[in-house]
């Protein structure tokens, strides 16, 4: 599909799937050479964008690891509220433990942010993040991904996960926002 429409706006396709796909199986060998003898690492989801991102990366990885979810919000909209909420912090004990954040997009970086000083101030080891997209030019901290699937623009995407107030996180395409 060349474009879609979600509520009022469009969409054109940005990255196919295949690309994607390759993008996350580079990231995994690279996360899997650098767990290797590391005990007992927990990977962390952060719903609703990195599902179908971990379902993939988990795929490549195929290994014994332990996995949680956790959700967190800042985005109204196309735009960032700045402000994160917490809908459902990491449950799992992290003393002691790599965690792997895996998250969709890293934008301004507030989010993970937040979320990787939280967890090293609950004891984890090491906090490491991996995003499968990554918008160099809207950060806004000085946040650095340990492993990054793909840089891209700052436009706004949707796709893969990534949803448009709700919408469009189904497709297995991203899409990006047709200029306004
Ligand atoms: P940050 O805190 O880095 O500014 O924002 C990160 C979160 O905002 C991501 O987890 C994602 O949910 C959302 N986000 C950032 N950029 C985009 C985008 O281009 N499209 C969509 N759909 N969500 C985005
Ligand atoms: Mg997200």
């Amino acid at each position: 599909m060349g474009r879609i429409c979600l509520k009022d706006k469009e969409f054109e396709l940005f990255i196919p799937e295949q690309q994607i796909r390759e993008a996350i199986a580079e990231m995994a060998l690279e996360i899997r050479k650098d767990i290797e003898g590391c005990g007992n690492p927990l990977f962390v989801s952060i719903l609703n964008g990195a599902f179908m991102f971990t379902a993939e990366l988990m795929r490549q990885l195929d290994g014994p690891y332990e996995m949680t979810f956790a959700r967190y919000s800042s985005y109204r909209g196309t735009s960032t509220t700045g402000k994160v909420n917490e809908i459902m912090p990491v449950t799992v004990d992290v003393r002691g433990r790599l965690v792997i954040l895996l998250e969709d997009i890293v934008d301004t970086g507030t989010t993970m942010q937040y979320v990787m000083e939280k967890l090293k101030s609950q004891g984890a080891a090491d906090v490491k993040l991996a995003t499968m997209l990554f918008k160099p030019d809207a950060m806004r901290c000085d946040l650095v991904p340990d492993y990054i699937g793909l840089r891209i623009p700052t436009d706004f995407i949707v796709g893969y996960g990534l949803d448009y107030d709700e919408l469009g996180r189904t497709y297995k395409d991203i899409y990006k926002l047709v200029g306004e």
